[in-house]
């Protein structure tokens, strides 16, 4: 390769948290770099939303202290945490229309002993329950978190003896709320992944990390600019709509009549668009096998506009056997009686329309929280594709970030990080493209 090639910019598609992290990685280390976003913003799946007055996001998002790649990456561009995150130790608390609530806290103790604590303090679930559920993560210590065989989460928590009232009040809502999968489907090995790495390692891993401004103030605007700043390029309404390849090479890609020349493209667009730009090279139909195999589960936030001085009287919670999974207080945005309604994988709902939606969440809302008046506005966004559904053996089928195809390279938060498919994936999937272009680029300058 010659030096006018290796001056070439790395291109990289789609503007989520892969491409984002991907570009700033190759930004940071002097690497030219493009991305190419086919909408209007940034930030994909993770992104700001203007509805009329309001600015909210496509979706609530909650980080964990688990999230170093992305707790680096934002920290890489100038960003303190303390300004955009608030962080809590693991605090959660389930309202129980049938029982009484459920709450569990961790200990100032390391890791693991802070878990222990707070599963044996737990209030609302029994001894018996309390006891096991210790057990079960003592048991997963021991393996490392992992299981040979992928079964269902469902299958595994029977295995080891998790009641159903322990199954619905504790690991339900944390496997739903992780994965955004259900019980009977998720894949045991991501589960237990998610627990390993949130709990096993140091105590802040488990730290919720609440989102203070909106998603769009947290990564891709400040990313966009690092980038620019660096000499690289951000270009908004660029459809990417081929890939040109030759001799097993990648020479550039089409964006309707224009052509962009590269010798490196970090393809980090949804896996059902990057099939559809694979699927014409012969070489990339293994690939294209494994993308086939990949489906996605939906969520559904409702915002609720109630009176400025109605509080959830904490910042995030639960609600068991409920359609409503999670109620987040977005007065920490400064957007006091705004609340953020969030509910997660596929159900009956998502063929309800907006109208009937409201209406059941709202009776549930009443339900338990009876002093509420009613919204003043309301406003429903649904993700049809919010995530990959972390299924039984799913990540068998998941791509490598490196491609059959030389200089092209898969990232997103579907590839095959063994992480569910969360932002932490995503921006190490970038991050892991970005580096291998950089390293493949150090050593041929070496030689
Ligand atoms: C409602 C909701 C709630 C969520 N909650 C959480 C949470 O609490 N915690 C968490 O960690 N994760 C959460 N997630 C998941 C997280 O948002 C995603 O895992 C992450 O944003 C995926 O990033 P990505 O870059 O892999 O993909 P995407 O965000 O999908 O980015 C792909 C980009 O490619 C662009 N693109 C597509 N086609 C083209 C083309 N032809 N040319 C150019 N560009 C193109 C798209 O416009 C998009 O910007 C949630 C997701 C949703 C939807």
């Amino acid at each position: 390769m010659n030096t006018e090639t290796e001056t070439q910019p790395v291109i990289v598609v789609g503007g989520g948290w892969a491409g984002l992290a991907a570009a700033v990685e190759l930004a940071r280390h002097d690497i030219p770099v493009t991305l190419l976003e086919s909408a209007k913003q940034l930030g994909g799946r993770a992104r700001s939303v203007q509805t009329g007055s309001m600015q909210v996001d496509n979706g609530q998002h909650l980080l964990l202290g688990a999230y170093e790649s992305t707790l680096g990456l934002i920290r890489s561009i100038g960003i303190e945490e303390e300004n955009v995150l608030h962080r809590q130790p693991l605090s959660l608390y389930w309202n129980d229309p049938a029982n009484t609530p459920v709450s569990l806290r961790t200990a100032r103790l390391p890791a693991p002993y802070h878990l222990a604590w707070g599963l044996l303090t737990a209030k609302g679930l029994s001894l018996r329950d309390r006891l096991s559920a210790l057990a079960f993560s003592r048991r997963q210590e021991k393996r490392h978190f992992s299981i040979e065989e992928d079964c269902s989460v469902a299958d595994l928590l029977v295995r080891q003896d998790q009641s159903p009232s322990l199954v619905r009040a504790l690991w339900e809502p944390l496997c739903i709320g992780a994965l955004n999968t259900r019980l009977d489907e998720a894949s045991a090995q991501i589960f237990l992944r998610t627990l390993g790495d949130s709990f096993n390692h140091a105590r802040s891993d488990s730290d919720l990390l609440l989102t203070r401004v909106n998603l769009g103030a947290i990564l891709p605007q400040p990313a966009a600019d690092y980038i620019e700043r660096h000499k690289g390029s951000v270009r908004l309404g660029q459809r990417v709509t081929e890939l040109n390849i030759k001799d097993d090479k990648v020479e550039g890609i089409q964006v309707d009549e224009t052509r962009y020349n590269a010798n490196d493209i970090i393809l980090a667009t949804p896996h059902h668009v990057s099939l559809q730009m694979l699927k014409p090279h012969a070489a990339l139909e293994p690939v294209c096998e494994q993308l086939q195999q990949l489906d996605d589960r939906p969520i559904c936030t409702l915002y609720l506009q109630f009176d400025k001085n109605i509080r959830l009287g904490r910042w995030l919670q639960g609600s068991l056997g409920t359609l409503c999974q999670w109620i987040f207080d977005r007065s920490l945005y400064g957007q006091d009686g705004l609340m953020a309604v969030v509910i997660s994988s596929d159900g009956e709902h998502m063929q309800w329309d907006n109208q009937e939606l409201y209406n059941h969440v709202i009776a549930e809302i009443g339900a338990q929280l009876p002093q509420w008046p009613t919204p003043i506005s309301w406003q429903v966004i649904r993700e049809k594709r919010a995530t990959l559904a972390s299924t039984v053996g799913i990540n068998q089928y998941r791509p490598d970030g490196q491609t059959p195809i030389q200089g092209l390279w898969l990232a997103g938060d579907y590839t095959n990080t063994r992480l569910p498919a969360t932002l932490e994936g995503a921006v190490r999937s970038g991050l892991h493209c970005a580096q291998r272009i950089i390293s493949a680029r150090r050593h041929r300058h070496q030689q």
